[in-house]
């Protein structure tokens, strides 16, 4: 069997240690970020079979680092979180964890624990990449695309982030603040104009599938935008 890839991201560098050794001790391979950003990138540019999630990071929390990467990556993730506190929001936030660890922790207990997700991964499809059809958007995650009543759309990255985003919860309003945060994590050169120019083109790019596919995206004056159901 191939060798598991885990992307450890945590900034605590004695920590990341010890969890790299345990992890490469059983025959994982490991990798590591110190930075949320970093991360991010990292999975779009190769995918991880599992994610190590620090919540306390230096730039973005873990649990924004979440959000963000449940928009392209369906990788199991174990948070660490050093207080007891955050579990609640692990736990009652629909932020996609599969487990997490409080520290301290034993770092062999860990690997036993991505061991035991990992083979859950392999055995069932619950954490494979799907194809999902929401509202008449059907969204290939394997192949990070979206189409709109069969017509796959030609998005630029932050078009096809934004549009995931939106498709992942029809209905629900977001604000420019709140997509900004989930879809831009860790970018830059972005401004308050950023959600409204990408509003606008996918706009466009679903009106030329179908004349009725710009009214999908819904804009309430003062609040922000949602997919219509
Ligand atoms: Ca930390």
């Amino acid at each position: 069997m191939e060798q598991p890839r885990i992307l450890v991201v945590e900034d605590e560098q004695a920590i990341a240690d010890t969890i790299l050794y345990a992890l490469r001790t059983d025959g994982m391979l490991a990798a590591h970020c110190t930075l949320g950003s970093d991360a991010l990138a990292s999975l779009r540019a190769a995918p991880a079979d599992l994610v190590v999630l620090d919540v306390g990071l230096p730039d973005l929390n873990g649990f924004e680092v979440c959000r963000t990467l449940r928009t392209f990556c369906d990788a199991p993730v174990i948070f660490l979180t050093a207080r007891h506190e955050e579990i609640d929001r692990i736990v009652g936030l629909e932020i996609g964890a599969d487990d997490y660890v409080v520290k301290p922790f034993s770092p062999r207990e860990l690997a036993a624990r991505v061991r035991a997700i990992l083979r859950r991964a392999r055995g069932g499809s619950a954490t494979a990449a799907r194809d999902d059809e929401i509202a008449g958007f059907t969204h290939d995650k394997d192949g990070a695309r979206l189409a709109y009543h069969g017509h796959w759309l030609a998005l630029t990255r932050y078009e096809y982030l934004l549009l995931a985003w939106l498709v992942a919860h029809p209905g629900r309003i977001y604000s420019r603040a709140q997509l900004m945060d989930g879809v831009w994590a860790g970018a830059l050169d972005t401004s308050d104009r950023t959600v409204d120019t990408h509003i606008k083109t996918l706009r466009a790019k679903l009106r030329e599938v179908a004349p009725e596919g710009a009214g999908r995206i819904r804009t309430h004056r003062g609040m922000g935008y949602s997919l219509e159901p």
